[in-house]
């Protein structure tokens, strides 16, 4: 059976941001990835051809500016490269890809790129051999070239859209017009995959980790997402339709209750500090900053990645102060750009690397290239004078970085002193524990560091040496493996002994399942979606901190995730279940 002929069509993926969305199809194919679908349309082909020529020049542009710098076999290799960009076979066969065969641009340069290899897989001469090493090597630069252009293009339909990809990238997502955007469906990704905390945070519903979704999909179809299932239903007959959006209806009713004001504590008492993970200044919105004790985490990579070249100082002292009053002199926690793995920067031209998740990213990049940093740090040192504002810096792996760090920040105050720029030199800086090496090595850091907040995202991530985007392994991505809970306690034991502030900030917080454990382990912080804060807060309400505690010790002793799981399962039925009447 042709899926695209059919009607009706279920699909199921991993839930990753609840509730319902119907509405029509909009489909973001990444040119590289999207090649079955990837002909164009006669009156396509100019397009496609103007985009060869403009991926061509800003790649030999591209390549003239690092062969300036260059040295030994390097400056040997981008010689290459331009030769070969210059050489009329390699471009003349794609355009003809594009002409002939009617290809997309990016079709049409994998095809290519494929043929080189195929043809020169035969031969055993190591010269030959690396000559194909070069052309795809070209051919794979020219692609991300053009996909980078493709992106900073994006443009969204009029209507209302559910957006659907293979992969959606944050950067694509955070560009989108989000009045617009109903939900958000991609073939990969996993539920801590950034567009999937994306979409959590704007509150709308998204599927990952959906096998099969591109070629059960056609233009004009229209979908429903169930965020809180996962299910996707395509081209939904009018029963199903009907039945779904009664089931929107009831949900919408039920998020209108929301945000109480003031503290929050448990039932025996005990403060708990609720922090809110925000993008943008605007999501401290009157209502949540009356319900929170503050941001927790400022994500700032998300106007970075909606500009088209590094937000100069002035513009992020303005978002920053900005978000500084909003939150009225309640802790604003800002974390320096943490750029790299699949928040793609492009502007930033980081360069190519195998393993982005283990390469230059986040902090490493930021310390290797102050150009980067230090406008944001001045920035937020002028902010703090408008609010409480608090630094803190992602990936920190070694003692040494967050040395570095400091010192950054002590030299850019020191600078903002003497040209008599109004600023604070006390803001507090602090890591977020994201890499098992720094929770393992904490004490050292803590004697640096003023605060430490948990990213359980990637500390998970690095942790079980799990992909937090790939839905393949989603199934091993555990917060709740007995070796996070090791460290989440040694983590919550080593802040208290050092008395310093220990927030949680990572997706775990989220998942109302976790909380009784969390606090048990000694959390007194979490920061969480502003959409996520009601149940938080509801859930906080009902623990009792000190059979919290025991259901840690209990924990703590357990060999597996299952074991875990389990208990947590029996626990909080058993404490939180709502009574039938
Ligand atoms: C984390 O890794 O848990 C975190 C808070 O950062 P991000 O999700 O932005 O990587
Ligand atoms: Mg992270």
């Amino acid at each position: 059976m042709n899926p695209r002929k059919a009607g009706e069509v279920v699909l199921r993926g991993l839930p990753v941001s609840p509730g319902i969305a119907i509405g029509r199809l909009f489909l973001v194919g990444l040119p590289a990835v999207d090649r079955d679908a990837a002909t164009v349309k006669p009156s396509e082909i100019d397009r496609e051809l103007d985009s060869l020529r403009a991926a061509v020049t800003a790649l030999k542009q591209e390549i003239e500016r690092a062969q300036a710098s260059a040295t030994g076999p390097e400056k040997g290799i981008r010689r290459t490269h331009l030769m070969l960009l210059e050489d009329p076979s390699l471009v003349g066969e794609i355009e003809r890809q594009v002409a002939e065969n009617q290809r997309s641009l990016a079709a049409a340069i994998t095809t290519v790129m494929e043929s080189y290899e195929e043809k020169f897989d035969a031969f055993e001469e190591i010269l030959i051999r690396e000559r194909a090493i070069d052309i795809k090597d070209v051919c794979t630069q020219l692609l991300n070239m053009h996909i980078d252009r493709y992106q900073r293009a994006i443009l969204t339909p009029e209507e209302p859209f559910v957006v659907a990809a293979r992969e959606l990238l944050p950067s694509q997502t955070a560009r989108i017009d989000r009045a617009k955007l109903l939900g958000v469906i991609s073939e990969l990704g996993g539920a801590t995959s950034h567009t999937a905390i994306l979409a959590r945070s704007y509150g709308i519903p998204a599927v990952c980790g959906i096998p099969g979704l591109l070629s059960a999909l056609h233009p004009a179809a229209r979908l429903i997402v169930d965020g809180t299932t996962g299910t996707v239903i395509v081209n939904p007959k009018p029963a199903t339709l009907a039945a779904y959006r009664q089931r929107q209806a009831t949900i919408r009713a039920d998020v209108c209750e929301l945000y109480e004001a003031g503290p929050v504590h448990t039932r025996d008492g005990v403060r708990v500090t609720l922090l809110a993970n925000v993008n943008r200044p605007e999501d401290m919105t009157a209502e949540i900053v009356k319900t929170v004790d503050g941001v927790g985490l400022f994500r700032t990579e998300y106007f970075f990645m909606t500009s088209n070249r590094l937000p100069s100082e002035e513009e992020q002292f303005r978002i920053y102060r900005d978000l500084c009053e909003r939150a009225a002199g309640k802790e604003v926690v800002i974390r320096t750009l943490d750029a790299g793995g699949d928040k793609v920067i492009s502007y930033l031209k980081a360069g190519h690397e195998d393993n982005p998740m283990m390469g230059c990213r986040s902090i490493r990049l930021c310390l290797q290239r102050p150009e980067i940093i230090l406008p944001q740090i001045r920035a937020i040192l002028r902010a703090a004078v408008y609010g409480n504002a608090w630094a803190m810096l992602p990936l920190i792996t070694t003692r040494s970085e967050l040395e570095r760090a400091r010192e950054i920040f002590r030299e850019a105050s020191a600078k903002l002193e003497a040209e008599g720029v109004e600023h604070r030199a006390d803001v507090p800086l602090g890591v977020l524990v994201e890499v098992p090496a720094a929770a393992l090595n904490i004490r050292s850091l803590l004697a640096l560091a003023d605060f430490i907040s948990v990213g359980t995202n990637d500390l998970t991530q690095y942790t079980l040496a799990v992909d937090r985007g790939n839905p393949r392994v989603a199934h091993l991505f555990q917060p709740l493996h007995p070796a996070m809970l090791t460290l989440l306690a040694k983590l919550a034991r080593a802040a208290r002994a050092a008395n310093k502030s220990l927030s949680m900030c990572g997706e775990m917080a989220a998942d109302l399942e976790n909380t009784m454990l969390l606090l048990g382990l000694g959390y007194r912080r979490l920061s969480v979606s502003p959409f996520l804060l009601p149940p938080l807060r509801r859930r906080i309400q009902q623990v009792n901190v000190s059979e919290a505690r025991r259901l840690a010790a209990r924990a703590l002793k357990l060999g597996s995730r299952r074991e875990i799981a389990a208990l947590l399962d029996a626990e909080n039925t058993r404490c939180f279940a709502v009574p039938v009447p």
